[in-house]
């Protein structure tokens, strides 16, 4: 038995055989031609025809992946209208007399080239889609057929690569797991695999090699772990730990792909709260409508300097194209209070839960704040991102926040950089200031999203860090159900919506509460989304019933 690891990008068990797909990309010869017009020309029609067929994928690709994620499809034909692509390809032609296909080959290979080489993640990504472009162009060109790999019956693939184009044409049913030498998480062959919900592993480096193909393979997709020949021993583990888990998931996958509806046709948004990327496998798999609350703290929480501009782009920008279109609600960081990072230097409070933190660190240090901010509108472009403000005490607080968010986008709209210009923009209420001034507050933001952690420290003088006080801090209080059925009618009043994320929308015991007053969406963590749907599904909401509020 051999035992190799790489990056996960999706979670599950696969038993199969391995189907390497060898890609040999034929060296396409120097060859000179006398008639360069007829050449360019040849060029010209491949082109065209290597569009067409893209726009013919893409209808097929929004159909089996949704059309968020067939947008790579879309890349490529950008791709194939790039002035700078096509002035290369004509110049060769022109210039040294060569052939359209020798001419597409040479300018694919050095900008792949160039783009592996970018300092951007995002431009090295695009590396692998060049390369695509330009075999399909090549293939037209020499009248060959384009041929979607089609595995025999269910296997493993591995190859040393997967072009985003061929994940997206395999046949789902005969793919058990994807295992590749490249890549990286943020390909859109890694976004894809996710999305198709295919246990996957990449950048196995030469530990996976060709002659793999045909063997017999383990894939756990949970560690990232590749057991290639595995022993009767790693082979019964893994049976038990796949049976396990498709015993798990068959009881919920019965909810998958139902609505939140009550019986009495009362819908309700249910979404995942997340602390990291890592997390986004167990929000599609657990179908959650969108991301309700990314703290974005443990970004900071988990590095010994502040994480750039870049590094926050490149996350931000990942979980938005993973959740391909849904939304998702990035909180701006709350450190401070229970959440400290040494390299802050926060100084020593007496009362560090009613201190310097959240919102109130970024009003005063605008550099930090206008850093994330500038991360979150750049990846506002990649997906369907709403950014949301933790702390809220007062209107000028927003106002303030709001003022700060016009200034990010002015520089970025001057620098030519795309960002989405009327992305929601919410504000958490976990303060009881805000809810008492909630009918001010719906008036200036798009959402609330009630914190109910903090909501109860803060109303009933509890803190939630201390372990002697369990016996006292009580989410389900009624000044928080109150406070609840108030901002609900103030947001509701200023055709806003209003949320849940703290833990309290995870208590199934008031879910037929929260229906009944009108709250629009739940935001819980990945696992309750479907135990959560099962009750909203049995429940009959009916009229507010007073008792709750009395
Ligand atoms: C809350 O206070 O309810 C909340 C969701 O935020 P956090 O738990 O991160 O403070
Ligand atoms: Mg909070």
């Amino acid at each position: 038995m051999i035992v190799i690891k790489g990056k996960s990008v999706f979670g599950g068990i696969a038993i199969g055989r391995i189907s390497y797909l060898k890609k040999s990309r034929e060296i396409v010869k120097r060859t000179i031609i006398s008639d360069t017009r007829k050449e360019l020309a040849r060029f010209e029609a491949a082109r065209q025809a290597a569009i067409l067929q893209l726009e013919e994928l893409y209808e097929q690709a929004a159909a089996k992946v949704g059309e968020a994620n067939a947008m790579i499809i879309q890349i490529h034909q950008m791709m194939l209208e790039d002035l700078d692509y096509l002035e290369a390809v004509n110049n060769m032609i022109e210039n040294q007399g060569v052939t359209a296909e020798y001419a597409t080959s040479v300018t694919g290979d050095s900008f792949s080239l160039k783009f592996s080489s970018m300092e951007d993640e995002y431009m090295r990504e695009r590396a692998a889609d060049v390369l695509d472009i330009s075999e399909r162009v090549i293939k037209i060109l020499r009248k060959e057929k384009q041929t979607a790999p089609s595995p025999k019956g269910p296997v493993i693939i591995a190859s040393d690569d997967l072009a985003p184009s061929e994940t997206i044409q395999l046949d789902k049913e005969m793919v058990l797991s994807f295992l590749t030498k490249y890549g990286s998480l943020n390909s859109h062959t890694a976004i894809l695999a996710r999305t198709m919900n295919i246990p996957a592993v990449i950048g196995l480096q030469d530990g996976l090699t060709e002659d793999w193909d045909g063997k017999t393979a383990v894939v756990d997709g949970f560690t990232g772990t590749v057991y290639l020949d595995p022993d009767e021993k790693t082979l019964e583990e893994m049976e038990e730990k796949k049976r396990r888990e498709e015993e798990k998931k068959e009881l919920l996958f019965s909810l998958k792909g139902k609505e939140n509806i009550t019986k009495d046709g009362k819908a309700i948004q249910l979404y995942a709260n997340i602390g990291n990327s890592s997390d986004i496998g167990a929000v599609l798999e657990n179908d959650a409508g969108g991301i309700g609350l990314f703290r974005s703290e443990f970004l900071y929480l988990e590095k010994s300097d502040y994480p750039t501009e870049e590094e926050q782009f490149s996350v931000y920008k990942y979980v938005a194209e993973s959740l391909a279109g849904k939304k998702v609600i990035i909180r701006t960081l709350d450190i401070g209070a229970d959440k400290q990072v040494p390299y802050f230097d926060l100084p020593k409070e007496e009362n560090p839960a009613l201190g310097y933190r959240a919102i109130r660190i970024c009003l005063t240090r605008k550099e930090l704040f206008k850093t994330q901010l500038r991360a979150l509108y750049r990846a506002s472009a990649f997906g369907n991102i709403s950014i949301m403000f933790p702390m809220i005490t007062s209107l000028k607080e927003v106002l303030e926040i709001k003022e700060v968010a016009a200034e990010v986008k002015a520089e970025l709209k001057k620098a030519g950089i795309p960002y989405k210009e009327n992305l929601e923009l919410g504000i958490m209420l976990e303060t009881p200031a805000a809810v008492l001034i909630s009918d001010l507050l719906a008036q200036e933001v798009d959402f609330f999203s009630v914190g109910t952690n903090d909501l109860t420290q803060y109303t009933t003088a509890v803190d939630r860090q201390n372990p002697m006080l369990d016996k006292f801090y009580d989410p389900h209080h009624l000044s928080i159900l109150r406070m609840l059925k108030l901002a609900a009618d103030n947001a509701h009043k200023n055709g806003k919506w209003i949320g849940i994320c703290g833990e309290l929308a995870g208590d199934l015991s008031l879910t037929e509460a929260f229906l009944s007053i009108g709250i629009d969406e739940l935001s819980v963590s990945p696992a309750l989304i479907l135990p959560l749907r099962q009750k909203v599904r049995e429940s009959s909401v009916g009229p507010v019933n007073p008792d709750w509020f009395l």
